[in-house]
């Protein structure tokens, strides 16, 4: 079964191989070599400098990163303005209102690129915002939202940025010399190829120091600061470290993001070409959508369930569109080990259910 969904995703031998080592006691010398590499590969996947960034580990799917992010780097008399496009943005919302932080919506139809004059607007009127929250690529739709021309507005401002990097890490540009950026939160499962049960926040140092302490077990300061000293407050996914590590491995000899974005960009190409040939449009045109995911429009009579049984029957998992859009579109990742013959064998399975 190869999947098709937006992580987890299909594993290359090698990773899943990485999951039968040794079994370790998370507090043993050889479990804190296994965090700091896994630690030290994140740092360099844009080649980051250990001196002003670190990454922070947790257990947890990409969600846990992403509330862990938001409940600990908005500090205490801060301010959030979360932009909404889509199921991710929403959630980030929750989590501030959960959480009781003093929070601004910036809301937007689910197929609409973020208006960046109206975000601007915003910050100028309600100079008690002192932080942006954005997704990176909003999986609903598969939209790149542009951090660019908001990170502008936001370091013009003194602004920060809290990213929802998790369906972007490792495949994506993303621009950290933008000093507006102070984290990006991602997941071990998705562009980075490893087993869910890892998650991380990638974070300036200098935004650690103003950490407000929210949350009990996704404190990102006391994580950060534990994790420094080669220790850890709780028991770890030990074998999702293994798997990550090894991951992180392989995307470095693999040639590192650049070479997988360019990867991803000819299997989702092959992906929107030969289902254009068979008349099912993508819904977003290629330069607003990341190479990593993209949406379709379900071809003319046939309906979701339809279209994901008969390809699961023939060994493909795809994607729902959520909420509203679950019976206008449909959603094909290429994250993990997926190769070009895959999406061929793929678009032969429409022919067998879309005439
Ligand atoms: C997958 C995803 C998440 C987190 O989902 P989990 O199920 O918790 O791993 C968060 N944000 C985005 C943009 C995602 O694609």
């Amino acid at each position: 079964m190869l999947l098709l969904n937006p992580g987890p995703v299909t594993l290359t031998e090698r990773v899943r191989r990485s999951l039968l080592q040794t079994d370790l006691c998370h507090r043993e010398s050889e479990f804190f070599d296994v965090q700091e590499e896994a630690r030290t590969r994140l740092v360099g996947v844009y080649g980051l400098d250990p001196a002003q960034w670190q990454a922070v580990l947790m257990t947890g799917s990409g969600t846990a990163a992403v509330e862990s992010m938001i409940a600990s780097l908005v500090p205490a008399n801060g301010k959030l303005l979360i932009v909404e496009n889509g199921v991710y943005g929403e959630r980030i919302t929750q989590i501030a209102t959960q959480y009781g932080i003093a929070h601004e919506v910036a809301k937007h139809d689910w197929m609409q690129a973020p208006d960046i004059a109206g975000i601007v607007a915003r910050l100028d009127a309600d100079r008690a915002i002192t932080h942006v929250a954005i997704i990176h690529h909003e999986t609903t739709t598969g939209r790149l939202n542009d951090l660019r021309a908001l990170g502008a507005a936001c370091r013009e401002r003194g602004v920060q940025m809290l990213v929802d990097g998790v369906s972007s890490f490792g495949s994506e540009a993303i621009d950290f010399d933008d000093t507006s950026i102070a984290a990006v939160a991602a997941t071990a499962n998705k562009c980075l190829h490893g087993v869910p049960g890892a998650a991380f926040v990638v974070v300036r140092r200098a935004a650690l120091q103003q950490a407000a302490s929210r949350t009990y077990y996704l404190d990102l300061a006391r994580l950060a600061k534990l994790q420094d000293q080669r220790n850890t407050p709780f028991t770890p996914s030990v074998h999702a470290y293994y798997a990550l590590v090894e991951a992180l491995r392989e995307l470095a000899d693999e040639g590192g993001w650049t070479a997988r974005h360019a990867r991803y960009a000819a299997l989702s190409g092959q992906v929107r070409s030969g289902l254009a040939a068979r008349g099912i449009d993508s819904v977003l045109p290629a330069d607003e959508s990341s190479v990593v995911l993209r949406a379709f429009r379900l071809p003319a009579g046939v309906d979701y369930p339809t279209l994901h049984d008969g390809l699961k029957a023939r060994g493909f998992v795809i994607y729902a569109g959520q909420g509203g859009l679950s019976s206008q579109l449909f959603r094909i990742s290429t994250m993990g080990d997926i190769h070009a013959p895959d999406i061929e064998r793929l678009l032969a399975a429409f022919d067998g259910i879309v005439r």
